[in-house]
């Protein structure tokens, strides 16, 4: 896999590995690009939410723009996450990956379920919205 772009901007995707799990951080606008699962296991690992290291864009509800996925270039899908604070996050119904703009990922950890409601969360967690182009 060679080097891929920002799905947001013009930057490029640089290579981060936290705890060996590699994940690809914009060097512009420092959004987050998560191949399948990463995230997961990313926000289960204690201090991970130091590789967020971009400013929240000023809209902070729905995806600012529609995004491809970088890696097959498909229109990604928008999600919503319902945790302490509803997140909004980009999903790529071909690969799974997930782009996370900066600032989300620390949402997106502090969102993580507690195993008490885990089944509960897990049931509301996910919406998915036709994207309108
Ligand atoms: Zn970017
Ligand atoms: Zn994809």
């Amino acid at each position: 896999m060679g080097c891929i772009g920002c799905p947001q901007c013009r930057g490029k995707l640089e290579k981060v590995i936290y705890q060996s799990i590699e994940i690809d951080r914009c060097s512009l606008c420092r959004g987050i690009w998560f191949d399948r699962l990463e995230a997961e296991e990313l926000r289960r690992i204690k201090g991970s939410e130091s590789v967020d290291i971009g400013k929240p864009t000023p809209c902070q509800g729905r995806p600012c723009q529609s995004v491809g996925c970088p890696r097959c270039g498909k229109t990604m899908v928008q999600m919503l996450d319902f945790g302490q604070q509803p997140l909004w996050y980009e999903k790529c119904s071909q690969c799974q990956g997930m782009w996370l703009e900066a600032g989300r990922f620390k949402v997106f950890k502090q969102n993580l379920p507690t195993p008490g409601n885990w089944a509960r969360n897990k049931a509301k967690q996910v919406l998915t919205v036709a994207r309108s182009i």
